[in-house]
């Protein structure tokens, strides 16, 4: 068979994911990056063990891992500090927290090493169900496999009629990656979920220089999502956390959350993959590893079948039931966090100790991805 070619929408963890994983099996692959260089939101990010095994299975595990932080455990805690709920983390799989950057770096190296060709500054218009591709500046291209890897907003995605829900969940977060002195406010090892009222911090270290932190909040809270953060409101709701609230000055982001479902994840020769199909709430820290399964189980099923549509619908019959599982029980942690907080306490108490609910929310990390 001659060799085929693959043109892709996005430099995110879901398109530089495929690109590696299908230059590696002798595709030649091009992406495109409509931003200047590679970047993401001043963030860490959690990989847990499926994510963990992607890394591996395309080559980019040891630059993806070197320096990060394996928390010796998860707690949820509330407003006052006390502990609601504590999981060890060995008892449970691995997980790394990282900086993004260093993920995003890593896996666009394996991409760059397996052969694939990354262009910057350029931006997909649309895409055709026969695999043709127009950039901004005019240029057209024809592709075997076009893939919309191109984020939350995917414009293929849309213009091929593909979005079958949208839902914002009312809630979004700001984040930070602060560099950590490792005095009393910041030296904590442990990931913690601090939670009140309706808003919630969680501590991320990242290795010893950094410390990611996600302030999650309401809509609807003006004072909770100002930027640059109100350390005020936010030390109003968790007193003890106040010097670390206070060290965050400038720093932050903040990103509303949603979920999407489609139709279907293709339309004849173009795939659909990461956030631009399955976006989800953060609640599960699985968003970036659902992107990057998919995009690995995308290179597998079309490498293994030379009939394109068989390929497609078989990649999404075997990986998307795991995603709308993510999804679902991510959705459910978010709504709990709106419970009152003596019902949401016990909630948190109960899951802590429930084998059956600690199995739903760690499907997906113990999951063997597709080509692990
Ligand atoms: C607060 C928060 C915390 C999170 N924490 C975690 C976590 O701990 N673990 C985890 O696994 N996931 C996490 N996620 C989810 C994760 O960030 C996403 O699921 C992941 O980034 C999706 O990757 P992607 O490649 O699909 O999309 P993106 O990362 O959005 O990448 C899309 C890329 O496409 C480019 N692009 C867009 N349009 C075009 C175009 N027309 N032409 C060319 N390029 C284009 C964009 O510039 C971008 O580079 C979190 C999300 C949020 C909001």
């Amino acid at each position: 068979m001659a060799r085929r070619h693959a043109e892709i929408s996005g430099a995110g963890f879901a398109g530089l994911t495929a690109a590696a994983a299908l230059a590696q099996r002798g595709w030649s692959v091009r992406v495109h990056e409509r931003a200047g260089s590679l970047r993401t939101a001043g963030a860490g990010i959690f990989i847990f063990e499926n994510g963990l095994k992607v890394l591996r299975a395309i080559g980019a595990y040891d630059e993806a891992v070197a320096g990060g932080h394996q928390a010796p455990a998860r707690e949820t805690r509330d407003a006052q500090g006390r502990l609601l709920a504590r999981l060890n983390t060995s008892q449970d799989g691995r997980v790394y927290t990282v900086v993004r950057q260093q993920l995003l770096e890593a896996v666009a190296q394996a991409a760059r090493r397996a052969g694939a060709e990354i262009v910057m500054n350029s931006e997909v218009v649309s895409a055709t169900p026969r695999g043709e591709l127009t950039l901004a500046g005019g240029e057209r291209a024809t592709a075997d496999l076009v893939i919309a890897a191109d984020g939350v907003n995917s414009r293929i995605r849309d213009a091929l009629g593909l979005l079958k829900s949208r839902v914002a969940m009312g809630d979004g977060a700001i984040r930070v990656l602060m560099p950590r002195h490792g005095d009393a406010v910041d030296s904590a090892d442990e990931i913690v979920e601090h939670w009140s009222g309706k808003r919630r911090l969680l501590y991320v270290p990242c290795g010893k220089p950094w410390l990611y932190l996600a302030l999650t909040t309401l809509l609807d809270d003006s004072a909770g999502h100002a930027l640059p953060l109100d350390a005020r409101a936010w030390g109003a709701s968790f007193p003890h956390l106040r010097p670390l609230l206070e060290r965050i000055g400038t720093l932050g982001r903040w990103d509303p959350f949603e979920t999407i479902h489609l139709r279907t994840w293709s339309s004849g020769r173009v795939a659909v993959v990461g956030d631009a199909a399955h976006a989800q709430a953060p609640n599960l820290g699985q968003g970036g590893g659902c992107a990057m399964m998919n995009a690995l189980g995308l290179a597998v099923a079309v490498d293994q079948d030379p009939d394109l549509g068989s390929a497609l619908r078989r990649w999404e019959a075997r990986e998307r039931p795991l995603t709308e599982h993510t999804q679902r029980v991510s959705r459910f942690y978010g709504a709990v966090g709106r419970w009152p907080e003596r019902l949401r306490s016990f909630t948190f108490n109960l899951a802590g100790r429930s084998h059956w609910l600690l199995e739903q929310r760690m499907r997906t990390a113990h999951h063997s991805p597709t080509g692990t």
